[in-house]
């Protein structure tokens, strides 16, 4: 017998330590802090241990609970970045898909989580309002905007055979950096990416990308695609995304719309995303507002052929798609990856067992949150707000030390004392030059009772640092 066999039993018993250890941090988050007291040195002590020639047996799951010390608690008062808490009946589903370990390039090698993720991509279109869209799920946002650009390349000016040629693409100031990544991955260079300016809410200014492109094509250079962004990383500024369509459409241009943060708010209010499904290609992230456990991110696009054509090596989905459309379909021939891990059965196992309703609530709850917190920003004196609230991020600063790089230092030194406080986490952005502190509210496990905390924490921590 292999010296890797875990007798059934074992499995059962350490599983069970797992879990009961699990139940019980998820039982204690809400008290937890924010974030951990911990150092560079602890976690080097602590992890950073020579490789283990011997097995250490069970005892190697003594040390779980030392990481449990040292990590920032998903809890209800996290709210930096754009970050779900992790639903724990996904979690469930994640350690069941580990077990079971499907490799999801093709329905012939797994026939049922094949279906599955493509049944859960063909739910989350339609959650979002772009029923009909196919696509697959991918680990974030980043290769999903990636392969949404790499398949408007394909599309617009194809490369796969000869290389890349120069080609434009055009995004508002406020893009996220993966859209930047991307174009430098994809051999376009950063030098065609155009950052079409914004409104005073940060949404791109539809006649400055028609400018932009006429401008573009009077210098000979060549249009490819333009990304709207549906929820921007910073504010939560939504594109106006049926007026950017129209443009594009006009020049030939490939729409993609980076959704990662917003465009699951969709499911809560369609109206503000109205245009989405004019789109070439989309990318979300059930990992942010969905509230799967990392990872999970997904593109969606509205033609399979175009991402046949962008992915497949050789040609050969021609042949494996013979056996028709169930039996024959292939991931591997519509993303960038192979061999692939089961993420459509976390979704599968929290959308069915909560229903989309509950998420639907629970963004709506979010959306809620981030309003009362600027109503009671804008009420305090000593803060302001520094942009409107379009989604669920909330930008603010404190106002006791003015503008300029003394109000910036000020604020900063808040941000890293209300961390250190360790009862709400916060992350910031950079508004119009401005050092900005931001809450971002896509924890399913905040309450109305913890955002009048955010102002408390920020007040106190005001009055430490000055
Ligand atoms: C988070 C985010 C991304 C990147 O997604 P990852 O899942 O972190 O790779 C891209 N765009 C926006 C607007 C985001 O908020």
């Amino acid at each position: 017998m292999s010296r890797l066999h875990v007798d059934p039993d074992a499995f059962r018993h350490l599983a069970g330590r797992v879990v009961d250890l699990s139940a019980d941090y998820i039982a204690g988050l809400d008290a937890a802090r924010a974030y951990p007291e911990t150092s560079g040195e602890q976690t080097e002590k602590l992890f950073h241990t020579p490789l283990p020639r011997k097995g250490m047996g069970a005892r190697a799951f003594d040390d779980l609970a030392a990481v449990l010390g040292h990590v920032r608690a998903p809890g209800p008062r996290m709210l930096g970045y754009v970050l779900g808490a992790g639903e724990p009946i996904a979690a469930i589903a994640d350690l069941f898909a580990s077990v079971v370990n499907q490799n999801v390039t093709a329905w012939r090698s797994s026939p049922a989580s094949v279906t599955i993720e493509r049944t859960v991509v063909e739910w989350l279109a339609e959650a979002v309002g772009c029923a009909g869209f196919s696509g697959s799920l991918t680990g974030g946002g980043s290769p999903a905007n990636l392969m949404g650009l790499a398949m408007a390349r394909e599309a617009k000016a194809p490369a796969n055979e000869e290389g890349a040629r120069p080609a434009v693409v055009y995004a508002s100031e406020q893009v996220h950096m993966s859209i930047s990544k991307a174009v430098a991955l994809l051999g376009l260079g950063r030098k065609q990416l155009r950052l079409v300016p914004t409104d005073d809410q940060f949404r791109m200014r539809p006649d400055e990308l028609s400018r932009a492109i006429r401008r573009d094509i009077a210098a000979g250079e060549k249009p490819m695609a333009v990304v709207a962004s549906a929820g921007t990383v910073n504010t939560g500024a939504i594109d106006p995304m049926a007026e950017i369509a129209d443009i594009a459409g006009e020049h030939g241009l490939w729409m993609h719309v980076d959704g990662a943060y917003g465009l699951l708010a969709a499911m809560a209010v369609p109206e503000k995303f109205a245009g989405v499904s004019k789109a070439d290609s989309l990318s979300l992230d059930p990992h942010k507002w969905l509230h799967q456990p990392l990872d999970c991110g997904c593109l969606l696009f509205r033609d399979p052929a175009i991402a046949r054509a962008t992915f497949s090596d050789s040609g050969d989905y021609v042949r494996s798609h013979d056996a028709g459309p169930v039996e024959g379909f292939c991931f591997f021939d519509e993303s960038m990856e192979l061999s692939r891990r089961s993420r459509g059965l976390k979704l599968w196992l929290s959308l069915r067992y909560h229903g989309l309703d509950a998420f639907r609530a629970a963004i709506e709850d979010d959306l809620e949150h981030a309003k009362r917190l600027a109503a009671l920003v804008t009420a305090e004196e000593s803060l302001e707000l520094l942009a409107p609230v379009e989604l669920s991020a909330v930008c603010f600063r404190h106002v006791g030390a003015g503008e300029g790089a003394a109000g910036d230092a000020l604020n900063a030194a808040i941000l890293k004392r209300v961390n250190e406080r360790g009862r709400v986490y916060l992350s910031n952005a950079k508004i119009r030059g401005q050092f900005a502190l931001r809450a971002c509210f896509v924890n399913h496990r905040t309450t109305a009772g913890d955002v009048p905390v955010v102002v408390e924490e920020v007040i106190e921590a005001a009055s430490q640092v000055r």
